[in-house]
């Protein structure tokens, strides 16, 4: 009788979930399809699914849970937002002690923890998972980032790391903790993804104006850098898409508006570091740096009215110069993740997640916008030491750093000589020469905060004076 019910349900028809069905279904899993509008659960049977012994459909919610074996275990792929909500109202009608629902939609991970607590409390189990890698990384392996009650696992455990992409044998899926954590890590994906592109961006603006390359020779640049420390897909992309060319020959990005656009993630990263008071500056920077890409016009009147140095022609060593880029490149690469997992730390702190920070850079080995070989170190990292502070007191990330530190410093003096905007750049050396400064001059902040405001400072241990308020607390 089991044999006739499905593994799993999924509601939601439109492209992520027809894919990711089609996905579960190839690697041997009865799959139940439901979606709001019944028609598409029949054209799906009779067209993409079509003959295909694992996957069966449902035309009411009811039908469904009862197509499902136990526990249930239903994925949404729905719009985020109320949909879920009201698709979690229309189940729990139908489900029982320990049925688990999975949203695998771009949902922010607050609801993910009001759902999780609220479901737990009615006895029933959720999952909220982060799904990257669009269309293609849903029929053929996506990264899955699942969090919520550890209770469901267990139970979703097979289905997930099979379905998930793979890289070097592991699956770029694992349980990521409590709560909210899926989503959020996915959440920080994307923010991080900002920072990777907003410095490939950078170091296509250096190769071009610092330079003077064109699109073809950066794209050699990018392909031989694919072969290295930053082999990753969104390198492997940028090198194709700078090859391009239109029917006039020129090269199709010299041809696109230069405002970026952006969905909100990068933002929501940003205000949390924000909120939780961490310095994860890069993100940041990308973000701000898609704001001022998208006031155009403003820039076209400010480059006009507002002069910068003159370039000189660049009469050093060139390729010497494209090897420092390619180490401030993977430097400040190193300074965005580490700045990630600093937030990770916090996060873990504020809303009471055991993260599991190997886990994680392993599920974005694969089937992601950040795949890179890099995340592999990454996971070294945090299996040598579960509980390691910072990426940068890793002896391989302590070694990468000292090695591109002069390479890294050039690049970021002559681009602002050159008068090249590198934020991300910039920000990363920034961050850190800050971070390993034992004496910052935040003391002259406090000085003038208490002058002004009277807002009170503390007295470095050792150093009390009649002079100074003494055991004053901020
Ligand atoms: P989508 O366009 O975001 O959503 C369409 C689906 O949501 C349809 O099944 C639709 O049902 C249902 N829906 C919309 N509003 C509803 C409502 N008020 N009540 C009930 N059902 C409702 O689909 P998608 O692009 O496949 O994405 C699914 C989820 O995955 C989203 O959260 C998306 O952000 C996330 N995601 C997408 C990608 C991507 O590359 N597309 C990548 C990662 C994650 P009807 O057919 O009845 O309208």
């Amino acid at each position: 009788m089991s044999g006739d019910l499905a593994n799993i349900g999924l509601i939601g028809l439109a492209v992520m979930g027809q894919n990711l069905i089609l996905n579960m279904a190839d690697k041997g899993f009865k799959v139940c399809a439901y979606n709001r509008t019944t028609s598409k659960v029949d054209d799906f049977l009779a067209n993409e699914a079509k003959g295909n012994s694992n996957v069966i459909g449902a035309h009411s919610i009811e039908e469904l849970c009862k197509k499902l074996e136990r526990p249930r275990k239903i994925i949404l792929l729905v719009k985020a937002g109320a949909a879920v909500d009201s698709f979690i109202a229309q189940l729990e009608p139908f489900l029982e002690k320990g049925d688990i629902i999975i949203d695998g939609g771009n949902s922010h991970y607050p609801d993910s923890i009001r759902r999780t607590k609220e479901l737990e409390a009615k006895g029933l189990l959720f999952v909220g998972s982060g799904v990257s890698g669009g269309e293609e990384g849903a029929r053929h392996g996506p990264s899955l980032m699942p969090g919520g009650s550890p209770a469901a696992w267990p139970a979703i455990k097979e289905i997930f790391q099979k379905t998930a992409a793979q890289a070097m044998g592991e699956p770029c899926c694992d349980w990521v903790g409590e709560g909210g954590s899926g989503h959020y890590v996915k959440m920080v994906h994307n923010g991080i993804e900002y920072g990777d592109m907003q410095l490939i961006a950078e170091a296509y603006d250096i190769l071009k104006r610092g330079l003077g390359c064109d699109e073809d020779e950066i794209a050699d640049i990018f392909d031989k850098w694919n072969k290295g420390v930053l082999d990753s897909f969104l390198i492997e992309i940028t090198r194709d898409i700078l090859r391009k060319k239109d029917d006039d020959g020129q090269a199709i990005v010299t041809k696109i508006l230069d405002k970026a656009g952006q969905k909100g993630t990068g933002k929501w990263t940003a205000i949390n570091a924000l909120d939780l008071g961490c310095p994860v500056t890069l993100i940041g920077e990308a973000v701000f740096a898609r704001c001022l890409s998208a006031i155009k016009d403003e820039r076209v009147r400010a480059s006009k009215a507002l002069a910068g140095p003159e370039r000189e022609t660049f009469s050093g060593n060139k390729q010497q110069f494209i090897d420092d880029l390619e180490q401030a490149l993977y430097a400040s690469k190193i300074i965005s993740y580490a700045q990630g997992f600093i937030l990770f730390r916090e996060a873990a702190k504020e809303y009471g997640w055991n993260l599991n920070n190997g886990g994680i850079a392993q599920m974005w080995r694969g089937g992601c916008i950040i795949k890179s070989v890099f995340l592999a170190d990454i996971t070294k990292a945090f299996q040598k030491d579960p509980k390691l502070e910072s990426l940068l007191f890793d002896d391989f990330f302590k070694n990468a750093i000292e090695n591109a530190q002069p390479g890294w410093r050039r690049v970021v003096a002559q681009s602002t000589l050159w008068g090249i905007p590198i934020p991300a750049f910039t920000t990363a050396l920034s961050f850190f020469d800050g971070y390993r400064t034992e004496q910052l001059p935040a003391s002259l902040i406090q000085a003038q905060r208490d002058y002004f405001g009277a807002h009170t400072f503390r007295v470095i241990p050792g150093k009390e004076s009649e002079k100074l308020p003494l055991n004053q607390d901020v």
